[in-house]
């Protein structure tokens, strides 16, 4: 009985554990990094406190973050990845991805195929939803950008002179999140998504891709944790609406 006892207590705190991993940490927000607030203010060690899996970007602006089974990636702009060991972020999301929906992949999926197949599975387009795919790639295109110096231009204007990176025949992960249109202004509004070579030598924020085979998955969450800078926002005018601003910056 004694046994019986325990083993249910234990059932409950993994259930109970499940639970609380639907949480989406960020750190700052993206109208803050639009409006060129690319000062880091959270050690990417700390990151990985509050999330195995999720995207951002470094310190002065310096690439792009992949955060992947507990590991914090750096793809700088010349499309490469590094390991940062003490490193900064201004603006990240990261959470505890555990697979509630998996699908197999039976024929190639573009960018916007993916997209429809995950709304597919996932149509509540109002909880948060983190995306994961792993797979062979026949094509992909991503993006990185160079660090920044001061005084920093809004990143709309840093975008155009982004160096862009294609890739034929790779296999890797995509890592990213589908958030709800009402979250415009502190994070990206539908899909936003990295990508990181198996062998974690390339990878970038991604354009494109059309996906040869692999799986999908997909991790609701209801928990959203802004965490604001601790120097604070008071320069940035965050009034202005710059959905427009981030339309050019994601694509
Ligand atoms: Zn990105």
């Amino acid at each position: 009985m004694k046994k019986l006892l325990i083993a249910a207590l234990f059932a409950v705190t993994i259930a109970g554990c499940a639970h609380d991993t639907g949480t989406i940490t960020q750190i700052s927000t993206i109208d803050a990094l639009l409006a060129g607030d690319y000062d880091g203010s959270e050690k990417t060690s700390n990151l990985t406190r509050y999330g195995n899996f999720g995207i951002g970007t470094f310190d002065r602006l310096d690439g792009e973050m992949i955060v992947l089974d507990g590991k914090v990636y750096q793809a700088k702009s010349d499309g490469r990845i590094y390991t940062p060991d003490n490193i900064t972020t201004p603006f990240a999301s990261v959470s505890f991805f555990v697979p509630e929906i998996t699908v197999n992949l039976e024929k190639p999926v573009t960018f916007e195929e993916l997209e429809k197949l995950i709304d597919e599975k996932v149509p509540d387009m109002n909880i948060f939803c983190a995306v994961k795919a792993e797979g062979t790639f026949s094509k992909i295109k991503v993006r990185s950008v160079p660090a920044q110096s001061k005084p920093y231009s809004p990143l709309a204007k840093v975008v155009t002179a982004q160096p862009i990176f294609e890739y034929e025949n790779i296999s890797g992960t995509i890592v990213g999140y589908r958030l709800p249109a009402f979250v415009k202004g502190i994070n990206v509004s539908g899909y936003h998504m990295h990508f990181i070579d198996t062998s974690k030598t390339y990878g970038g924020h991604i354009l494109g891709f059309q996906m040869a085979e692999g799986r999908i998955y997909a991790d609701t969450e209801r928990k959203l944790t802004l965490i604001l800078p601790e120097r604070g926002l008071k320069s940035i005018d965050l009034s202005k609406d710059r959905s427009e601003e981030l339309k050019k910056v994601e694509k």
